[in-house]
């Protein structure tokens, strides 16, 4: 990675951005702030964080970030260079010169994030590790680091890196547990379960996505409130945890309990 950094630092501050994109929908991994919010502005040049290749914008307000992964590739192409047809990410500078990400594998995990400078610190400072490729035996470490509900405890990207809202919903679902339940209750099968599914349901999302699948066809219970569960046929139920809304099944995930809801301004209260 450091060579990649050396190599790059120079070329890429050398004109501003013409345009940015087009980027695979499984690889640019951020929507906020806009992609094209980068054209007309000058990268730094690039750093490096572990495994992370940073180009932060020389106004200071942007930062895009690079993880390779296994297959990525980055290429800087000079105007008028042959490029690949359908690169996973690519930058236009003015002049016609590119930086573009390569991943030649059928799964694309390789990732871009274009990030404020505040949410790129957030990200690097406290991140756990990923979760496609958590192990029962890691995965349990973690739940039993401290007791927190499930669903909190997945999205919490200093603990485990990469799951959100709509895919803790997933992979509660799969694991049958609760997403109330106390991670430092769950026994040895209940954490192996649950490393089990994260990794499937992952799996699962990112083979739909490369797919081109909507959200509509890749979720089985996120925001299927009311519609039967794709196990048992129990209509799937909703409710208010902190600031998000979870979505489970009574039958297969809480023993047919009806969870209450739990906001964030009750808590504090
Ligand atoms: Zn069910």
């Amino acid at each position: 990675m450091e060579a990649w950094r050396r190599q790059l630092d120079g070329p890429v501050s050398a004109f501003p951005i013409a345009r940015a994109g087009p980027a695979h929908i499984a690889t640019l991994k951020t929507f906020d702030p806009p992609l094209d919010s980068l054209e007309g502005r000058h990268l730094r040049g690039t750093e490096r964080r572990g495994k992370r290749l940073l180009f932060p914008t020389e106004d200071g307000e942007l930062v895009l970030l690079v993880h390779l992964m296994t297959a990525g590739r980055l290429k800087f192409l000079q105007a008028g260079d042959k490029g690949p047809k359908a690169p996973a990410f690519a930058v236009e500078f003015q002049g016609g010169s590119k930086l573009v990400l390569t991943e030649n594998a059928r799964k694309k995990r390789a990732g871009v994030w274009l990030l404020t400078p505040e949410a790129a610190e957030a990200e690097l400072e406290h991140l756990g590790p990923e979760a496609l490729g958590l192990g029962p035996e890691q995965l349990g470490e973690i739940v039993h680091g401290e007791s927190r509900r499930l669903h909190a405890l997945l999205r919490d990207q200093r603990l485990i890196a990469g799951i959100g809202r709509a895919w803790a919903n997933e992979i509660l679902h799969a694991a049958k547990l609760s997403p109330y339940a106390l991670s430092g209750d769950l026994d040895d099968e209940q954490v192996e379960r649950l490393a089990a599914a994260m990794n499937e349901e992952l799996e699962r999302g990112l083979a739909l996505r490369e797919q081109g699948a909507s959200d509509e066809k890749t979720y089985r219970v996120h925001r299927r409130l009311g519609e039967a569960c794709h196990v048992c046929g129990t209509p799937i139920a909703q409710v208010d945890f902190e600031e998000h809304t979870i979505f489970y099944c009574p039958t297969c995930q809480t023993g047919g309990r009806v969870l209450k809801d739990r906001r964030l301004s009750r808590l504090l209260r």
